[in-house]
């Protein structure tokens, strides 16, 4: 039994091409990337962008090569990757939408976007990148250039769709901060909560592509001034999104950054409550997931790391007649199977509204009421991940390990996950136990088999 080894893309990561603008990323690539994907695509194509400084010019870029291959262009605007995609599910043939998630300002990338609305997959991407790389562009003759238009109100409708999933003024009551850290969903996720009766207060939400409240990743320490307006407002919470809002992080309502395994968790519960089925998500998420699904009488399917496998897994498993209510990773990227098949930030600021409005109890107390876990995660450089991987199969063959992405080994009430990062020389450790013990005792056990099949590492 070998390690399932991923497609080897090589400018594509799992959500997209990104680079530093001006380096790696150019409005020469995105144009390219634009022919290929007019190449590959015909119709009409949805364009859009986060705020970021190099935004314009790389929508313009990949909107000249779509046209230049024939496709209608419609230019989307500034608005956030979900509502893109739900655009594009609604009434396009495809879309390109020009971000770079939680990196840095400086940096800005691609992310191509299928007619289902979700993110282009392993083997669709390679074969753009066959012909970005071979530069086989199917250019239109002069007559059948294409042309476009500017909606930048499209936007309207996904608000107008998430609101439509819950019953009217079931915010009515609470107060709430929304932290869109001068990203596009400054233009909706507020809407969004108003629209549900809260009282929302913000912070971060002036677009700006130099970021000059918070990075575009909602760490802890970026957000510590969005827990300070939380407790002044006395808000039953605040929500924060990366940069293009596909994700979105927690504040609860003393102040506290949830941890996104909680947030998984006590959304999960929630929608197991309504109905049973299956929830989905990666091989790297907590034990909580499991054990959420557990005392609901649902149960986990896993998947690869990465949101494109959790969203293409959980239509695939509905497609074959599976009843799939939730899914997404422990990273406040939650995925809604009723609303659409990807991340989506905005909804998830939406069902913490009705989370909050079917509990008895603040987001503090139902935070504190989960089980507990202790984590240990670890990086490790080498140039060895294969042969780790297969010491590690070979040494817990007995134990059935899940080796759909690196390795997990499970035991009751703890687990370990080794996988190599898709992009550089390292691999990641992961342990997760109920108690110290356990998990100070599986890691060494884990780092043991490492070390010894590695060669040279450093730990980092
Ligand atoms: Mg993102």
């Amino acid at each position: 039994m070998g390690t399932k080894t991923r497609v080897q893309k090589q400018i594509f990561g799992t959500n997209g091409v990104r680079g530093i603008v001006g380096e790696a990323m150019t409005p020469d690539l995105v144009m390219r990337i634009g022919m290929a994907l007019g190449t590959m695509r015909k119709g009409t194509i949805a364009v859009g962008r986060d705020t970021r400084t190099s935004g314009e010019a790389l929508a313009s870029a990949v909107s000249a090569g779509l046209m230049a291959t024939g496709c209608e262009v419609v230019d989307c605007g500034v608005l956030p990757t979900p509502a893109l995609q739900y655009l594009v599910r609604e009434h396009f043939d495809g879309g390109a939408m020009i971000t770079a998630s939680h990196n840095p300002p400086e940096y800005n990338g691609v992310k191509v976007i299928e007619p289902d609305g979700t993110e282009m997959g392993d083997e669709e991407t390679l074969k753009l990148e066959e012909i970005l790389f071979s530069e086989n562009f199917a250019h239109a003759p002069w007559d059948h250039v294409g042309s476009k238009r500017s909606e930048p109100d499209l936007k309207e409708e996904y608000i107008d769709a998430i609101v439509s999933h819950f019953p009217p003024g079931i915010g009515a009551g609470l107060t709430v901060v929304a932290d869109p850290g001068s990203g596009p969903a400054a233009a909706t996720t507020p809407q969004i909560l108003a629209r549900l009766g809260c009282t929302v207060h913000t912070i971060n939400a002036q677009m700006d592509g130099r970021f000059p409240g918070r990075l575009p990743e909602p760490s802890p320490e970026g957000l510590a001034p969005l827990s300070e307006m939380v407790k002044e407002t006395g808000a039953a919470f605040g929500v924060a999104h990366d940069g293009d809002a596909d994700r979105a992080v927690f504040i609860d309502d003393k102040g506290r950054y949830v941890e996104e395994n909680q947030e998984f968790a006590l959304i999960e519960d929630f929608v197991c409550q309504k109905k049973g089925g299956l929830v989905v998500t990666p091989v790297s998420s907590s034990l909580l997931c499991e054990e959420i699904a557990t005392r609901n009488n649902c149960s986990v399917e896993y998947t690869p790391v990465g949101s494109i496998y959790v969203a293409r897994e959980m239509r695939s498993l509905i497609q074959r007649g599976k009843e799939v209510i939730f899914g997404g990773e422990g990273n406040g990227g939650l995925i809604y199977p009723e609303h659409q098949f990807c991340r989506d930030g905005g909804m998830t600021a939406a069902m913490m509204v009705d989370l909050l409005h079917a509990r008895d109890h603040s987001l503090s107390a139902l935070v504190d009421s989960l089980p507990k876990y202790l984590i240990i995660k670890e990086k490790i450089r080498t140039q060895e991940a294969e042969a780790v991987i297969n010491a590690l199969i070979q040494k817990y063959a007995d134990e059935n390990p899940d080796c759909r992405d690196g390795i997990r080994i499970n035991r009751p009430g703890a687990w370990a996950l080794v996988r190599p990062s898709g992009t550089e020389p390292m691999m990641r450790v992961v342990v997760e136990s109920e108690d110290k013990e356990g998990c100070n005792s599986l890691f060494s056990e884990i780092m043991a088999v490492v070390r010894a099949s590695a060669g040279d590492l450093s730990e980092e």
